[in-house]
């Protein structure tokens, strides 16, 4: 979009389109992006228009944008966010005008996972032959979610996380976290910035999480039933994804207490929380090795029954047996 590009190809980052694009509003960028109430096609059904302003503030101030983050800045926890079908019908017609600097359209659709079956088969066309100096970018965090009709019409690029050193570095360096917090986020994000900035922006989420994974751990230690049920009702008033999340942050927080059963060292994400009382020196030893993949798969199958939808409280409840087990 640059009007002065570098002799690389790369974009001067002063000119006014370049300027535009850096705070979402240039006129040939558009957005599509999973909303509130774009679940129609009457005049009532919203588009992501009317949310773009709420939409370039949330970029500006997280540049590695998680959809869960997405719903909490709009308060929509509580509803369902969709691609509708009347948002592709906005974007066949903005894709259909002219372009305003006379050079190329951009569509960045964030989460193609997120589109009404009638809205994806509405712009089936579109991302098979786009128009001239078209470009449609489909953003997808969840690539089994999108209908194969689309995938087999795009061209698939992977963006693997940054890798730990960089998302320490990164934190360290823009958000000025201190060495040690850097290097236990990083780790349990397992690379991935946006998650590990999530962890750092919502430490008491993430403690609800730390504090979770040690009660199951003592429950199913001590055969606990009564604690098992406890824990079920309180964990089986979460979300669904919030639920999912504290899954695979279990299955994370495992794995790192059996590297640090291996070296005799580590940062575990409890050095992060002095307050809650575990000892990952003492729970490393409890902990076989050939307890590692009943864990793994306690905590794989309780995200996919969370997932299909599954009574939460049943999942848990299961998980909870499950572990007992194990010890
Ligand atoms: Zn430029």
């Amino acid at each position: 979009m640059c009007d002065q590009p570098n002799p690389n190809g790369g974009a001067c980052g002063f000119c006014d389109a370049c300027v535009q694009s850096s705070l979402f509003s240039h006129p040939d960028v558009h957005f599509a992006f999973p909303i509130s109430g774009g679940d129609g096609e009457g005049a009532s059904s919203k588009t992501s228009d009317q949310y773009l302003p709420e939409f370039r503030t949330y970029l500006k101030t997280n540049p590695f944008p998680m959809f869960k983050n997405w719903i909490s800045s709009i308060s929509a926890q509580k509803k369902v966010l969709q691609i509708g079908v009347k948002e592709s019908s906005a974007v066949l017609n903005k894709l259909s005008l002219k372009s305003h600097s006379g050079k190329y359209k951009i569509l960045v659709l964030w989460l193609p996972e997120k589109l009404s079956s009638a809205a994806a088969n509405k712009l089936l066309k579109t991302i098979e032959e786009p128009n001239e100096k078209t470009v449609l970018l489909l953003i997808t965090h969840d690539l089994s979610g999108v209908l194969p009709t689309i995938i087999s019409r795009c061209l698939v690029f992977s963006i693997p996380p940054l890798g730990g050193k960089q998302v320490e570095r990164w934190l360290n360096k823009e958000r000025n976290v201190a060495p040690d917090t850097a290097r236990v986020l990083s780790k349990m994000s397992c690379g991935d910035p946006g998650l590990a900035l999530d962890y750092l922006e919502n430490r008491e989420n993430l403690k609800v999480f730390a504090e979770a994974f040690v009660s199951s751990m003592k429950i199913s230690f001590k055969k606990d039933f009564q604690g098992l049920h406890l824990w079920v009702e309180e964990l089986g008033s979460w979300g669904r994804g919030q639920t999912q999340e504290y899954f695979t942050f279990s299955s994370t927080v495992i794995s790192e207490i059996a590297k640090y059963k291996s070296m005799g060292s580590g940062e575990v994400i409890f050095d992060w929380f002095p307050e809650i009382s575990f000892k990952t020196e003492g729970f490393s030893k409890l902990l076989k090795y050939s307890y590692l993949p009943m864990f793994m798969s306690v905590f794989d199958e309780g995200k996919i029954d969370i997932g299909r939808n599954l009574n939460p409280k049943i999942v848990l409840f299961d998980a909870g047996i499950r572990m007992m087990e194990i010890f």
